[in-house]
C-alpha cells in the first residue's frame, strides 16, 4: 500500500487532521439549537447544585447569587478524548464572575468526568491571560481555558481529543484571543469548536436565548426556595427549555 493511500486511510478514519481549526461561530437554526440550550443550561444546574450544598449561606448571600446568575455568562464545555483505547467525554462548566468559594473539594469535581471551572488554581502559573484592562478577566470562557490548561499540563486529561464549548452569548475580543491561545499554546492546534447562543433583540421568549433566559430564571430562583424544580432532574431542564412552540 502506498504511503499516500496510507495517509488518505488515516484522514478519513481520523475524521480530521491533527492540525485541526479553531472554530467560533453562533449557532443556527441547523445546529440544533434547542439541545445547545440544554447543554448551556448544565452549567446552571450544576451552579444551583453546588451552591445548595454549600453551607450556611445566608438569605442574602443567595439573593446575591441568584441576581448575579441571571447576569452571568454560562458555558459547557466537552472534551473528548481516546484513553487506553476508550471513548472518553470529560465536561466543564463555567459561570462568569470570581471563584466561588468552595468549601469542599468534591464541589469542583461533583462527580467523575465533571469539573467545575476555576480561574485560579493554588501553585499554577497559567500562560493564558486576559486583554490587558480588560472586564473579562473573570468570564467563563478564560475559566474553562484556563482548567483545560491545569488539566492537561497535570496529565488529568491528555491530549489529542476535541474541545466542544457551548455559551450562553458571543465571547468578548478578550475571551476570543484566550481561546486561540488555549488552541495553539495549549492543544497543540488539536480542533476546538465553540458554539454561542444568538442575541435575543427583539426579547423573543422562544429564541434559544429567551429560553435558556427562562430556564436559567427558574433554576436559579429555586435556589431562594421559590422553584418547584429538583436539584440534578435533568427531565426539568428538557421540559422548561423546550417551552412553548
Ligand atoms: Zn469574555
Amino acid at each position: 500500500m502506498s504511503s499516500l493511500l496510507l495517509l488518505g486511510l488515516w484522514l478519513s478514519a481520523a475524521g480530521q487532521p491533527a492540525w485541526a481549526e479553531l472554530d467560533i461561530a453562533v449557532i443556527t437554526d441547523e445546529d440544533s439549537p434547542g439541545a445547545a440550550v440544554n447543554t448551556v443550561l448544565r452549567s446552571v444546574q450544576e451552579d444551583v447544585d453546588a451552591y445548595r450544598m454549600n453551607p450556611s449561606q445566608s438569605a442574602q448571600a443567595i439573593k446575591n447569587h441568584v441576581s448575579k446568575g441571571l447576569r452571568a455568562t454560562y458555558a459547557t464545555a466537552e472534551y473528548q478524548y481516546t484513553e487506553g483505547g476508550k471513548a472518553r467525554t470529560h465536561t466543564i462548566l463555567a459561570r462568569s464572575g470570581a471563584d466561588p468559594q468552595l468549601p469542599d473539594a468534591a464541589l469542583v469535581q461533583p462527580r467523575a468526568g465533571v469539573t467545575i471551572a476555576r480561574l485560579d488554581y493554588p501553585g499554577f502559573e497559567s500562560v493564558l491571560a486576559p486583554a490587558p484592562g480588560s472586564v473579562a478577566a473573570t468570564d467563563a470562557e478564560l475559566k474553562i481555558a484556563r482548567t483545560m490548561e491545569y488539566m492537561t499540563k497535570n496529565k488529568k486529561l491528555p491530549l489529542g481529543g476535541e474541545l466542544r464549548m457551548w455559551i450562553s452569548q458571543a465571547p468578548c475580543e478578550s475571551c476570543s484571543g484566550v481561546l486561540d491561545m488555549l488552541h495553539t499554546k495549549v492543544l497543540n492546534e488539536q480542533r476546538v469548536v465553540v458554539r454561542y447562543l444568538p442575541v435575543n433583540s427583539t426579547g423573543d421568549l422562544n429564541s434559544p436565548s429567551g429560553r435558556f433566559h427562562t430556564s436559567r430564571k427558574a433554576l436559579l430562583h429555586s435556589l431562594q426556595g421559590a422553584g418547584v424544580l429538583n436539584q440534578g432532574n435533568p427531565e426539568a431542564i428538557r421540559v422548561l427549555s423546550c417551552g412553548p412552540g
